[in-house]
C-alpha cells in the first residue's frame, strides 16, 4: 500500500482551441493509448467523445486567460495534495488536466470541475477563477477519495450508495482541508433529510443516468446538488454516531460498504 505511481498530464496549451471545432482533434494527437487505455477510456473514440463534451462547455465569450507555469502550478497542487491521501491508494494513478471555459463552472464552482472515468483515472477541469488554487486542492482530494472508495465501478450501483459515496468524498475532503463545498451546502440539514425521506424508496434502485440528473443534478423537481446535501449529512450523521466525529479509523471507513452505513443511520 501507498507504493504508487501517478501521472499528471495538463493540456492548458489548448485552451486557445477551446470552442473551436478543432479542439478534440488537437488534444486526441497528444495522447498515446497507455496502461489506462486512451486517457481511461477503452477506445479512443470514447475519450473523443468526453474531449467533445468538455468543449461543448464552452459557454462563455471570455478569453482563456494565459497564466505563466500554470501547468506546474497545477502539477504542484495536485501532488501536494496527493501526498496526503496517498497512504489510503492501492492503484497508480493518472490524472489528466484540460481547461474549460464553462460559465457555471466559473461562476458557482470556483473555475474547477472534477470526474472520475475508471478505477485508476480523474479528470480535473479548469479555468483560473480567483480561488482556483484553493478549488484544485477541493476537488483533488474528492475525486481521489472516489477511487479510493472504488465500490461503484465493479457493479451497478445504487442510488443509496452513490448518496454515500459523495458524502464519504466530502466527509474526507473536509477533514484534511476544512471550509464547505458549495454542492453540499446547497440545501440546509432539515431540507436534505426531509428529501432523503422523499426518495427513501429510491435507495435500492439503480442509480441510473436519469435518476441521478434528477437527484444530484436538479434535472427534476429537486434543487442542483441535493444529492450532494443528502450525502454529506448522512456520512456526518455517521462519523458522530460511530466516533463521535473524533479519531475517525479513515482506512476502515473508506473501504466500508456504503449499504452497510445506510442500515446502520
Ligand atoms: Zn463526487
Amino acid at each position: 500500500m501507498g507504493k504508487v505511481s501517478i501521472s499528471i498530464y495538463t493540456f492548458f496549451k489548448y485552451s486557445e482551441h477551446l470552442g473551436r471545432k478543432d479542439f478534440s482533434e488537437s488534444v486526441l494527437k497528444d495522447i498515446r493509448k497507455g496502461r489506462n487505455g486512451y486517457a481511461g477510456w477503452k477506445y479512443k473514440s470514447w475519450l473523443k467523445t468526453s474531449l467533445d463534451f468538455i468543449n461543448k462547455r464552452n459557454t462563455t465569450n471570455i478569453k482563456y486567460p494565459k497564466i505563466k507555469n500554470i501547468d506546474s502550478e497545477c502539477k504542484k497542487i495536485i501532488n501536494r495534495e496527493l501526498r496526503k491521501v496517498k497512504k489510503f491508494v492501492n492503484q497508480d494513478l493518472f490524472i489528466y488536466v484540460f481547461p474549460i471555459n464553462d460559465d457555471f463552472i466559473i461562476r458557482k464552482m470556483s473555475g474547477v470541475s472534477g470526474m472520475t472515468i475508471n478505477k485508476d483515472t480523474i479528470y480535473l477541469e479548469i479555468y483560473p477563477a480567483k480561488t482556483w488554487k484553493k478549488e484544485l486542492a477541493n476537488t483533488t482530494i474528492h475525486e481521489i477519495t472516489h477511487l479510493i472508495t472504488g465500490y461503484h465501478f465493479n457493479k451497478p450501483c445504487l442510488v443509496g450508495e452513490a448518496l454515500i459515496h459523495e458524502g464519504i468524498a466530502e466527509n474526507f475532503r473536509e477533514s484534511l482541508l476544512g471550509g464547505k463545498e458549495p454542492f453540499v451546502e446547497a440545501l440546509s440539514k432539515e431540507k436534505a433529510m426531509k428529501i432523503f425521506k422523499e426518495i427513501k424508496s429510491l435507495l435500492n434502485k439503480r442509480d441510473t443516468e436519469n435518476i441521478h440528473n434528477k437527484i444530484f443534478f436538479g434535472t427534476g423537481k429537486y434543487p442542483n446538488w441535493t444529492g450532494y446535501s443528502i450525502g454529506y449529512y448522512l456520512v456526518k450523521r455517521y462519523l458522530n454516531k460511530k466516533f463521535k466525529s473524533k479519531n475517525i479509523d479513515w482506512n476502515k471507513l473508506l473501504r466500508e460498504y456504503p449499504n452497510q452505513m445506510l442500515l446502520e443511520l
